[in-house]
C-alpha cells in the first residue's frame, strides 16, 4: 500500500470542474492582481474568522511582515516568538532589523511558553508571535494578559491554523493581527503563493492595504516605505470556492486524528509514541499530526520503505540556524524545542484518507516496534 503524506490530487478531483470554471472567468476577465475577485475573497474569509478586516497579500511570510511594518516595527526593536517554528516568523523579524527573541515551547502542545515570556520582554520589546503550530492555538489568554501588562502588541502566526479556535473565538481575531497562509500544503491552499491578515482594528487594517501597494492609497502617492505583496485574482478566486469545504476538510483531519487514537491505543503503542495534545478550550485543526518518538529516524526511514509518508516539521530550532549564529546562542539554550526537534514525526492526516490508510499506517508502526 502507498500512503503519501499529502494527496492533493484526491482533494481537486472532486472539485475540479468548480475551479476549472473560475479560473476560466479570471481569464475571460483579464484583470489579475487584486481587484474585485479579492475583495470578494477577503470579505468571505473575514466573516469565516469574524474579524472585521481582512487583507489578502503575496504569502504567509509577507503577512507577517506586513504585520510588523504596520505596527511600526524598527531595527533594534526585539520581537518575542518561539525557535520551533517556520523559518519565517523569525525572518520577518530580521528583515525589519529587528531582534527575534526567542523562548522555549511547551512540551505537550509545541506552542509558546507563556510561563516564560514575561522575563524575556525588555523595554525594546514591540510585540510577541505565538505561532499555532500544526493547528492548534497557543494560550492566547495568558499571552495576551502579559501583552497587554506590558504594553506590547500580539501578531498571531495562523499560517498552520485556519478555521482553528480557542474558546470558541477563531485564531486570527485571538491578538492584535493574524497572519495566514494559502501556501498549498496548509488547510486552505491555493495553486501558488498566497497570504492574507486579518484584524478588528480599523487604524491597522488601513495601513496593512497602504503597505502591501508600496505604500500608497492614491496612485502614485507614497506615504510609507511600503512593499509589492498583493494576492491575485486566480488565487482569491481558487480559495473562494475551496473556502467553502475548509469545515469539512478540517472534519476529516479531527476524525482522523481520533481514528488515530482509537488504533494506536488498541496496537498497545501509545507507551512507545506520545501522540498529539489537545490543550483544553482549543479546537485543532490538524495543519499536521504529529507524534514524538525515540529512534525517529529509524522509525521514518521504516515507514518510507513500506510506503508512508512522513517529515519532519522541524528538524533544526531557529536560535541553532547558521543565519542565526550572531545572535550567540548554544545548544541547550531552548532545550524543549532541542528536543522535539529531534522526537517529532508528522504523520499522513489529509481529509481524503481511507480507513484501509489508516490502519496501515498503524500498522506499519507496530511492525517497527515489533521488530525491536
Ligand atoms: C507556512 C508558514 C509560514 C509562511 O507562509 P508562506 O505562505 O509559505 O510564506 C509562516 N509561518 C508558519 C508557522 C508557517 O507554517
Amino acid at each position: 500500500m502507498n500512503v503519501p503524506l499529502l494527496d492533493l490530487k484526491a482533494q481537486y478531483r472532486t472539485m475540479k470542474p468548480e475551479i476549472m470554471a473560475v479560473m476560466e472567468a479570471v481569464c475571460d476577465e483579464q484583470g489579475f492582481v487584486l481587484g474585485p475577485r479579492v475583495t470578494e475573497f477577503e470579505q468571505a474569509t473575514a466573516q469565516y474568522i469574524g474579524s472585521r478586516s481582512a487583507i489578502g497579500c503575496a504569502s504567509g511570510s509577507d503577512a507577517l511582515l506586513l504585520a510588523l511594518m504596520a505596527m511600526g516595527v524598527q531595527a533594534g526593536d526585539e520581537i518575542i516568538t518561539v525557535p520551533f517554528t517556520f523559518f519565517a516568523t523569525a525572518g520577518a523579524i530580521s528583515r525589519l532589523g529587528a531582534k527575534p527573541v526567542f523562548v522555549d515551547i511547551r512540551p505537550d502542545t509545541f506552542n509558546i511558553d507563556p510561563n516564560q515570556i514575561e522575563r524575556a520582554i525588555t523595554p525594546r520589546t514591540k510585540a510577541i508571535i505565538p505561532v499555532h503550530l500544526f493547528g492548534q492555538c497557543a494560550d492566547m489568554a495568558a499571552i495576551n494578559e502579559i501583552a497587554k501588562r506590558k504594553n506590547v502588541r500580539v501578531i498571531e502566526d495562523a499560517c498552520q491554523a485556519i478555521g482553528a479556535a480557542q474558546n470558541g473565538k477563531k485564531a486570527g481575531v485571538l491578538g492584535d493581527a493574524g497572519c495566514f497562509s494559502f501556501f498549498p500544503t496548509k488547510n486552505l491552499g491555493g495553486f501558488g503563493d498566497g497570504g492574507l491578515l486579518t484584524t478588528d482594528n480599523s487604524t491597522l487594517a488601513d495601513a496593512l492595504a497602504m503597505l502591501r501597494v508600496h505604500g500608497s492609497r492614491v496612485r502614485y502617492l507614497h506615504e510609507a516605505v511600503g512593499i509589492n505583496s498583493r494576492l491575485d485574482a486566480l488565487q482569491a478566486a481558487v480559495l473562494h470556492v475551496k473556502l467553502k469545504y475548509l469545515d469539512q476538510w478540517a472534519d476529516g483531519r479531527r476524525r482522523n486524528a481520533d481514528r488515530y487514537r482509537q488504533l494506536f491505543t488498541a496496537a498497545k503503542l501509545v507507551d512507545r509514541i506520545t501522540l498529539p495534545v489537545t490543550a483544553p478550550g482549543n479546537f485543532h485543526v490538524y495543519n499536521q499530526y504529529t507524534i514524538r518518538v525515540q529512534k525517529r529516524d529509524e522509525l521514518r526511514a521504516f515507514m518510507k520503505d513500506k510506503g508512508v509518508g512522513t517529515e519532519i516539521y522541524y528538524p533544526l530550532p531557529m536560535h541553532l540556524q547558521n543565519c542565526y549564529r550572531d545572535l550567540g546562542h548554544q545548544k541547550g539554550a531552548f532545550p524543549v524545542s532541542e528536543r522535539a526537534a529531534e522526537e517529532v514525526l508528522s504523520l499522513p492526516i489529509f481529509a481524503e484518507l481511507t480507513d484501509a490508510q489508516l490502519v496501515y499506517v498503524v500498522e506499519t508502526v507496530k511492525q517497527f516496534f515489533d521488530h525491536r
